[in-house]
């Protein structure tokens, strides 16, 4: 099984398509899904995303391309939510929590959901999740931070200055990115795949996380983000040099100031 660090990832990106026969994360991508991995769950899989070649030379990753909330008609959060009701506190553990100083010395892992529900097109995905999440589970905002449409747009969704309420009672420096569709029973799409590849590649690099987690590997009563999907967590964990699986988590009280407690919630 190929294993790199990242300092290998970006000296292979920076190598390009002239020697290895692919390019950018996709073709990394590409590369860890064909090193032997064992067969595909039930259903085919999409074929391996390829990308344009990069530039020689790359020495990070680019922030992807994201739809911005007011792109997408996004809510501003409501800090009277009956389930996440004002702000964080000793008293207040359940609070809208926003994270002071570097947002490296916080975020560790990056959890991976799915949304099961699908609307029209990745817009209303976007904005049904969120919809959900206000009014039917009474949280302040969308839980997730980032979220990955069938058609390879990313969409930003909670403030990652903010802690996310997607993975119950591990929320404190997790970021949450969730894939839209029903992973149990359909597969992601080979563009999707392809963009939350980059997306967990910038935000790895950028937030030096160090794990990459399923949600149901923190919540195991969950089934959440599907086989379909689980299936790719090894190779996503490998393109961004993250190890797979709890590990990263950090104790609120190594994290956070004032005695809060970690957040219950989850989506
Ligand atoms: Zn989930």
């Amino acid at each position: 099984m190929i294993r790199l660090t990242r300092r290998e990832l970006l000296a292979l990106m920076s190598v390009g398509a002239a020697t290895v026969g692919v390019s950018g994360v996709g073709g990394m991508l590409y590369l860890l899904l064909n090193s032997g991995r064992r067969a595909a769950p039930e259903g085919t899989p999409p074929a391996p995303p390829s990308t344009p070649a990069r530039p020689a030379q790359i020495k990070r990753i680019d922030r992807p391309p994201i739809v911005a909330r007011a792109d997408w008609g996004a809510r501003e959060p409501d800090h009277s939510a009956a389930n996440e009701t004002g702000f964080a506190s000793a008293d207040n553990a359940e609070g809208w929590l926003d994270y002071s100083g570097d947002l490296r010395d916080v975020y560790r892992t990056v959890v991976v959901h799915h949304s099961v529900l699908y609307e029209q097109d990745d817009v209303m995905t976007m904005r049904e999740i969120q919809t959900e999440h206000m009014d039917k589970r009474r949280w302040a905002d969308v839980g997730y931070h980032f979220g990955v449409g069938r058609s390879g747009a990313v969409f930003e969704g909670r403030s990652l200055r903010a802690r996310g309420t997607h993975v119950a009672g591990y929320n404190t420096g997790s970021a949450g990115v969730v894939f839209f569709g029903n992973f149990q029973e359909e597969s992601p799409t080979s563009e999707q795949l392809e963009a939350g590849t980059r997306l967990i590649n910038w935000l790895a690099l950028w937030l030096e996380l160090t794990h990459l987690a399923g949600h149901t590997e923190f919540n195991d009563w969950s089934e959440c983000p599907g086989a379909n999907l689980i299936y790719y967590l090894n190779a996503l964990a490998e393109s961004a040099g993250l190890a797979r699986g709890t590990g990263g988590y950090q104790d609120p009280d190594d994290v956070l100031d004032g005695g809060i407690e970690e957040s219950g919630e989850s989506a």
